[in-house]
């Protein structure tokens, strides 16, 4: 490819709110076969709102939400995000929380009230009706996440997220263009498959419930069936992965990590402009061989 003709590429991808790092990223765009799309703020809108919340008999459910609203409010996951929000709206002011840690792509522990708590997928042991509840709300295509204190789990709070407008849409034009889109998220995988099903992604390119460090093996397993593969996401959890595909795309909408770890940036947060790069280092390469 001759160097003007990469720069009228770039050009042309800023007109289309593409951020290209540099001309040379049109070539290994051009390659792919398999874009690996991050659930939760890529095809997802990632602005989660609190559902539901169960409290095992013995716990009060407001206290339930209390507790956990007062931990989730140091975090700054989506999950986090929804559940403090919810939290203050239905039960007022929540107290402090105290010794705060996140643990990446299952919750978050520290003291609140005197009681030493864990939001998340953080218990071994859950009594039967809290896993029950939990259960049931993943198979309505809900995040649910285990509440409790001193060892015990207690309850459940279960939050959702909305699918883009245009994510199906996003996916049926990759799906023209050759490619096959595969869905990868920490989240359960009833939740994942509920989304795959919304924008047209088959169950079995589903991958579910990877831990944050994991997504690099999945993105890498891919490469070595032979596969070229991109990868959009938006979270500091998928700044390995975006690093490690043929080609990373970042949202636009995401965290700094991703977009510093991408090749490209879709300036909008627009999946179909996945699409619109792929299309266009085609026919900038396809014009000049
Ligand atoms: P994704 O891959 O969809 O962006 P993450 O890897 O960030 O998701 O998180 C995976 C799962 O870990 C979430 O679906 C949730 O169950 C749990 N989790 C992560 N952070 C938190 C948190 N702050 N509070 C509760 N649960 C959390
Ligand atoms: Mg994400």
């Amino acid at each position: 490819a001759t160097p003007t003709a990469l720069m009228v590429g770039t050009g042309r991808g800023a007109q289309l709110g593409i951020l290209i790092k540099g001309p040379e990223v049109l070539e290994s765009t051009r390659r792919v076969d398999t874009v690996v799309l991050d659930k939760t703020g890529t095809v997802t809108t990632g602005r989660m709102t609190l559902q539901e919340v169960y409290a095992a008999e013995g716990t009060d459910e407001k206290q339930l939400l209390r507790i956990a609203g007062a931990l989730e409010h140091a975090s700054e996951h989506p999950v986090a995000r929804a559940i403090a929000a919810g939290a203050e709206g239905r039960v007022g002011p929540l107290p402090a929380a105290e010794h705060f840690e996140n643990v990446p792509g299952r919750g978050v522990r520290g003291r609140v009230e005197g009681h030493e708590v864990s939001v998340g997928r953080l218990f071994d042991e859950v009594p039967e009706d809290v896993a029950r509840a939990r259960r049931e709300a993943e198979t309505s295509g809900r995040t649910a996440v285990v509440v409790g204190w001193d060892g015990v789990a207690r309850g459940v709070v279960a939050v959702a997220d909305a699918v883009k407008e245009t994510s199906a849409q996003a996916v049926r034009e990759l799906r023209e263009l050759g490619l096959r889109p595969v869905l990868l998220t920490g989240d359960n995988r009833a939740v994942a498959e509920a989304v795959a099903g919304e924008v047209g992604i088959d169950a079995a390119d589903v991958i579910a419930e990877v831990l944050p460090e994991d997504k690099v093996d999945a993105v890498r397993r891919l490469q070595a069936e032979g596969r070229t593969v991109a990868m959009v996401g938006d979270g500091v959890n998928d700044a390995a992965a975006l690093a490690t595909a043929d080609l990373g795309l970042a949202m636009g909408t995401g965290t700094d990590a991703a977009i510093e770890a991408g090749d490209l940036t879709l300036v909008r947060g627009d999946l179909r402009v996945a699409a619109d790069a792929i299309r266009l280092s085609r026919r900038t390469l396809g014009t000049i061989k």
